[in-house]
């Protein structure tokens, strides 16, 4: 997972446990709330029932008619206020019931009297157009006997408009929260893995090739700063193991190259200068033959390790690449002849560049030679120098045996034989596309090969850099 991903994921996380946070909070202050207006609504309702049945209906023997309605109505105003409020009067019936309110929320003379012993107590009564009346009935006997109901009622309505007021504001700022919060926590997310980026980029950039680079230290003083320091030290060990490695090999190949030497002249000595028997002859012929071959073995092996050990002096001078590659692969159409192989080349003419000469004809003459060994008499091969995207790039392709898939990401890894009957036979150790990608990395080239088993093969090297007319000529 790159960082990228990390970044979009965290933030999603936090934006999920933010929404359920939210949505929590809003749940439990809606319920919260309708618990709150219900207990105010119901406060008030018991109070005005306390009221008329305590104050108002002991005084009412010996009042005249009509005048609980006007205490009443001047107290309360129930149409004004959209009130219900209705009293009864054991074996008379109906004593006061105020009118319908205003707004027509409900219709005083339709709301049905609480049925069953139990009368007192809090109801929520559900009118015909589906709207809902609160109510609150209590009873009283004043002191000349009478036994009164005494109901006050409020739409629920009231009710529902705050707790719709509140799902709307909910509705309308959650999203924006969500999104806000979304907006700052990837901002902010970014700010605290930007650091995590730039070392996972540099460090997708290191390779064995250029373990001398470090990765940027990050000095916030946390476990980040650890870990870039922690890595760093690594790359440093890494460094010197690999440097080690370099140079032991630098150093074994260089001492066998005295003993080698010898060993090849006086061999030379015994044939040039004793008489010997034929088959003796034969044999040091072969022991001479296999001390070349050991040679040039020790050679590569040195010229490998001193390149990746940066040892090498490369004599970068801007050189003419079209001539040059022309030239080689006009040399080396000798040994293809030799296959009746066809070797055509493409060269884009002008192209040039800053590079050592001897190296890079040495890339040129090892991709052409794998090319001429590998491919089968009768065969082709193209060489093709061209310009593509400011980068310069040399491709030797071949229709012979190909590589199989499996070999493919390890031919340029020193010793490595795909084939290693036919290739030991062709005088191959497994170090020409060694040279070839150490004097790629030398010169800041990449080299990359595409092959299908049987069909054959393409070796492409991308130099950075530029300038070009074009000629084209196909010799077998
Ligand atoms: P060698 O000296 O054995 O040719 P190289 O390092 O040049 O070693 O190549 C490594 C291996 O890659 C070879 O042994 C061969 O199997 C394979 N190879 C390289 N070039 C080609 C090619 N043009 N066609 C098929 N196989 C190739």
């Amino acid at each position: 997972m790159n960082v990228r991903s990390l970044r979009f994921r965290m933030t999603a996380w936090y934006a999920g446990l933010l929404l359920c946070a939210l949505l929590m909070f809003g749940v439990s202050v809606y319920l919260g709330l309708e618990r709150y207006l219900n207990w105010t609504f119901q406060s008030m309702l018991v109070s005005e029932c306390r009221t008329i049945g305590t104050e108002l209906l002991a005084q009412l023997p010996g009042k005249r008619a009509g005048w609980l309605m006007t205490e009443v109505n001047e107290a309360y105003a129930p149409e004004v206020n959209g009130r219900f409020i209705r009293v009864y009067r054991d074996g008379t019936g109906i004593v006061y019931l105020s009118g319908a309110p205003k707004d027509g929320a409900f219709e005083p003379s339709e709301i049905p009297f609480p049925q069953g012993n139990q009368r007192d107590g809090v109801r929520r009564i559900h009118l015909k157009d589906g709207r809902q009346l609160l109510t609150q009935a209590m009873t009283f006997t004043t002191p000349d006997g009478s036994h009164f109901l005494v109901e006050s009622g409020t739409p629920y309505q009231q009710i529902q408009i705050v707790l719709h007021g509140l799902l709307l504001t909910l509705a309308i700022y959650t999203p924006f929260i969500v999104s806000l919060a979304i907006a700052g926590g990837y901002w902010l997310m970014r700010r605290s893995l930007q650091p995590v980026d730039e070392i996972t980029e540099r460090a997708e950039g290191i390779t064995s090739s250029n373990l001398s680079e470090r990765l940027p230290t990050i000095r916030t003083g946390d476990e980040l700063e650890r870990l870039s320091t922690a890595l760093n030290r690594m790359i440093g060990r890494l460094d010197d193991a690999f440097q080690h490695i370099n140079r032991f090999s630098a150093d074994a190949s260089h001492e066998l190259r005295t003993p080698l030497t010898i060993l090849q002249l006086e061999l030379e000595g015994i044939v040039h200068n004793y008489p010997l028997s034929e088959s003796l002859e034969n044999q040091i012929g072969s022991a001479l033959e296999e001390t070349h071959r050991m040679s040039r073995i020790v050679e590569s092996l040195l010229t490998i390790s001193r390149l990746d050990a940066g040892e090498v002096k490369l004599d970068r001078l801007p050189l003419d690449f079209s001539e040059l590659i022309t030239r080689t692969a006009g040399e080396m159409n000798v040994l293809a002849q030799e296959k009746s192989i066809a070797l055509c080349t493409s060269v884009e003419a002008g192209i040039s560049l800053d590079g050592d000469r001897t190296h890079l004809q040495q890339v040129i003459v090892n991709l052409i030679d794998n090319a001429i060994k590998y491919t089968q008499v009768g065969g082709t091969i193209h060489v093709s120098l061209y310009l593509e995207d400011g980068k310069i790039i040399v491709e030797v392709s071949d229709n012979g045996a190909g590589i199989p898939a499996q070999a493919l990401p390890h031919v340029f890894e020193r010793f490595y034989r795909a084939d290693k009957a036919r290739s030991r036979a062709s005088g191959g150790a497994g170090l020409g596309l060694s040279i070839v990608k150490a004097i790629c990395t030398a010169h800041s080239a990449g080299i990359y090969v595409t092959s299908e088993e049987g069909l054959g093969s393409r070796f492409r090297v991308e130099f950075p850099t530029i300038s070009a007319s074009h000629t084209a000529n196909c010799a077998s």
